[in-house]
């Protein structure tokens, strides 16, 4: 009989190596079941069915911060607590944001690829890019990445402005608009960052895409299911939007294939918090909700 408490392993991420010793503090389960209290799962949440199968369930440790496929609803009606792991990753996924953003403009991955195909020196210089700086920057959704998104977004931007459901209290110096279609029709390159889930499902629409137009740029480092992705594709392949960078997609890891041969968009496999310092962060944090729930503590993040 081991004497580790059970935990039902719900985590889909290889990219998660640093809980691959989870093995020695936890006798893992695979399936739901009856003497389970605890889950850790990641992006891929935990349904409503799931936790029906494990009807002594009482903890969900998320080892990310987006908890959309998380039924929460569910979870809250069979006092089921569920923690995250917020803040650790801000800085991660902001810098890619901006990486993306500059990315785009200056056709980094295509100028890196000229020079490995050794075109540079057959055919000259490649096609200009499009400025970085200079360019109104609107930011969708103004929580703790955007925020950050927005304080590395400062130098390159003309202004900056953002959409939320309240203008932010505490006031920001940016603008705010109080509609995605206006925040796209004033934006040069518009920045999603907003939460996913169903409240915020093709929250950036046809009409938001269009208003941002042939020469805006849309960036999106939330989730895949906050764009209408086949109105995004339709309007990258016909001009009607500028440019993309992307690194969330509405059914991962599979990417629609206009995308692949478009050389205005620059396509990143969700790596939003995908660094060794940050998963390290994650990991610990998750670990540390876990422990404080097997010792009866007060959780650290809940949601
Ligand atoms: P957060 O602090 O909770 O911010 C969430 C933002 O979403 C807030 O600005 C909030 O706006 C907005 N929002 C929530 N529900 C909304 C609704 N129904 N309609 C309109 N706006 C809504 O979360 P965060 O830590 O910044 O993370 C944001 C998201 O980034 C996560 O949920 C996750 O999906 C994504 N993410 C992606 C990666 C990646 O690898 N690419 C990594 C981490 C996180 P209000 O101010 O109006 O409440």
């Amino acid at each position: 009989m081991s004497t580790k408490p059970p935990l039902l392993m719900l985590l889909n991420q290889p990219a998660f190596s640093c809980l691959d010793h989870i093995g020695a503090h936890y006798d893992l389960r695979h399936e739901p079941g009856p003497g389970i209290t605890a889950a850790l799962s990641g992006g891929n949440g935990i349904d409503a069915a799931t936790m029906d199968a494990a009807p002594d369930l009482k903890m969900v440790a998320l080892a990310v911060v987006g908890y959309d496929r998380v039924d929460v609803d569910h979870a809250r009606a069979r006092g089921i607590a569920v923690t995250n792991t917020p803040d650790v990753l801000t800085d991660d996924v902001a810098d890619l944001a901006i990486g993306l953003m500059l990315s785009v403009a200056r056709r980094l991955p295509a100028q890196d690829l000229y020079v490995r195909q050794g075109r540079w020196a057959k055919e000259g210089s490649p096609p200009l890019a499009r400025r970085a700086s200079g360019r109104r920057i609107g930011i969708l959704g103004l929580g703790r990445i955007g925020q950050a998104i927005a304080d590395r977004a400062r130098p390159f931007a003309s202004e900056i402005g953002y959409f939320s459901r309240h203008p932010r209290a505490e006031g920001t110096g940016y603008r705010y608009f109080d509609d995605p279609v206006a925040l796209a029709a004033w934006s040069e390159t518009m920045i999603v960052a907003v939460s996913g889930g169903a409240p915020t499902a093709g929250l950036v629409s046809r009409a938001v895409i269009e208003a941002l137009g042939p020469d805006g740029t849309l960036i999106n480092i939330a989730r895949g299911s906050v764009v209408d992705e086949d109105a995004m594709v339709a309007a990258l392949v016909d001009g009607r939007l500028g440019a993309a960078g992307l690194d969330v997609f509405a059914d991962e890891p599979n990417v629609p294939a206009a995308l692949l041969g478009l050389d205005n968009v620059v396509l990143i496999p969700h790596q939003g918090s995908a660094t060794r310092e940050t998963r390290q962060a994650m990991a610990d944090l998750t670990l540390a909700n876990l422990a404080a729930f097997f010792a009866g503590k007060p959780l650290l993040t809940p949601i």
